[in-house]
């Protein structure tokens, strides 16, 4: 067997099962998708796309589809949650190309969506089918669909998610935690606020037991927020569960204006619980493997979800279409992780642990923060206040 040869079954057709379907096809695999939904299609909500994942974005093609329709940020910045005072702004536009290798991209999903199922081409691509489980012996390996169809493959790839069916069968059951925050998400025309009201950035409200992040996505014609608020009431883990404007207004009472008049404006908000999990030590057994939320779901504090599924599928692509005969194929999958978990794994809890400095209570642990971002600022003004150089300055494609 060759790599040309190699046929690979993904379950689930999100940002990371499609990144990695476009990039085994790049390296002549055989491809099968396999995806629940009926139609295809992502939810009406942003996503940032920082430098590590757009290195990929434009290694498998993609860059170039998103580009006119996606935003790049002046700058991070952060603001207090009541004053609006600007406690930091580290440039993004004209210093991240240089300083990492590539731009920060903020896009609507479905725009994302789109381009990555255009690359993908004519790939076998097959919807409406709800994978069930696997099934392996020494020999050969295959997905389980609910309809009772099987389709056989050298390798199999769990692309489906949190609530991952391939990872239930090869890993067991174990539920994903609730992590105490909730989460709304909403878009407003730009056309419904007072000129240039929303800064060119990617704005952080930062404030006692939640915080908000607000972008440009669609060219320049709308804005997306998402606004993050600890509680331990209402824990439905589902992007399309509606909520209303009020009902965010209600939670943020005694936030800066500026941003409840952009709250006040949104055209339909949905809110959402936030899970995550703990960092595995394997994500593989025999021929099967997961990647992006099904190896590794995160709190979305570093924006790097999507990234990481991103990079898992070009690196996974590309050790896979290594492998000279099957018998490689369960080595190559160890070196997969090998690769991936330590940096997904710090993602992870790096994650979790900016919640807890962005959601500081004490007036006085966020005059301490405040003041760190400052010294920072000052010290090194290129750098981003986070310290995300190791994510950012990262390459899949060049290993
Ligand atoms: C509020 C919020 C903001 C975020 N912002 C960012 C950001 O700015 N940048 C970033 O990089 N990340 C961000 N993320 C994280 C990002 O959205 C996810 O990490 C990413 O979408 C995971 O992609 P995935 O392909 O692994 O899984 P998913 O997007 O969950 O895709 C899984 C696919 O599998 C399908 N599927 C599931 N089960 C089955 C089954 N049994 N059979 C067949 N198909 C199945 C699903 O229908 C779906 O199409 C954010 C997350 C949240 C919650």
């Amino acid at each position: 067997m060759n790599s040309r040869s190699t046929k690979v079954a993904i379950a689930g057709a999100g940002i990371g099962g499609l990144a990695a379907a476009i990039a085994l096809r790049q390296r002549g695999c055989e491809v099968v998708v396999v995806e629940q939904a009926a139609q295809l299609g992502e939810v009406g909500a942003g996503v940032q796309m920082s430098p590590n994942a757009v290195k990929v974005l434009r290694a498998i093609g993609v860059e170039p589809l998103i580009r006119d329709l996606s935003c790049e940020p002046l700058a991070f910045t952060g603001r207090d949650w009541r004053s609006g005072r600007v406690l930091y702004r580290t440039p993004i536009k004209g210093t991240y190309e240089r300083v990492y290798g590539a731009g920060y991209y903020h896009v609507h999903r479905a725009d994302l969506h789109r381009a990555l199922i255009e690359r993908l081409g004519d790939t076998d691509l097959r919807l409406g089918l709800r994978v069930a489980g696997i099934e392996q012996d020494r020999h050969a390996a295959s997905l389980k669909l609910e309809s009772g169809e099987t389709i056989e493959a050298d390798v199999i790839i769990g692309a489906d998610g949190i609530h991952s069916a391939i990872r239930r069968s090869i890993l067991g059951d174990e539920k994903p935690r609730f992590t105490g925050n909730i989460c709304w998400r909403g878009m407003v025309p730009v056309d419904a606020l007072p000129k240039g009201h929303v800064e060119l950035a990617s704005s952080n409200w930062l404030g006692p037991k939640g915080h908000v992040v607000h972008y440009y996505v669609k060219g320049g014609a709308m804005v997306n927020f998402v606004a993050v608020y600890e509680t331990d009431e209402w824990t439905q883990e589902s992007w399309s569960t509606p909520s209303s404007v009020d009902e965010i207004l209600k939670t943020y009472a005694g936030w800066n204006q500026e941003l409840l008049t952009t709250f006040s404006k949104a055209e339909r908000c949905f809110k959402w619980a936030l899970y995550d999990r703990d960092p595995l030590a394997r994500w593989s057994q025999g021929r099967v493997t997961l990647l992006g939320d099904a190896a590794h779901p995160m709190l979305p504090f570093l924006a790097q979800g999507a990234a990481m599924a991103i990079e898992d599928g070009y690196e996974l692509a590309s050790k896979i279409s290594d492998v000279q005969s099957l018998a490689g194929i369960e080595e190559a999958l160890a070196e997969y992780e090998r690769q991936r978990i330590p940096r997904t794994s710090r993602v992870q809890l790096g994650a979790r642990a900016r919640g807890a400095t962005m959601h500081l209570r004490s007036p006085w642990a966020r005059m301490k923060r405040n003041f760190g971002f400052m010294l920072q600022g000052l010290r090194t003004p290129e750098s981003t206040t986070h310290r995300a150089e190791w994510i950012f300055g990262y390459d899949a494609t060049a290993r």
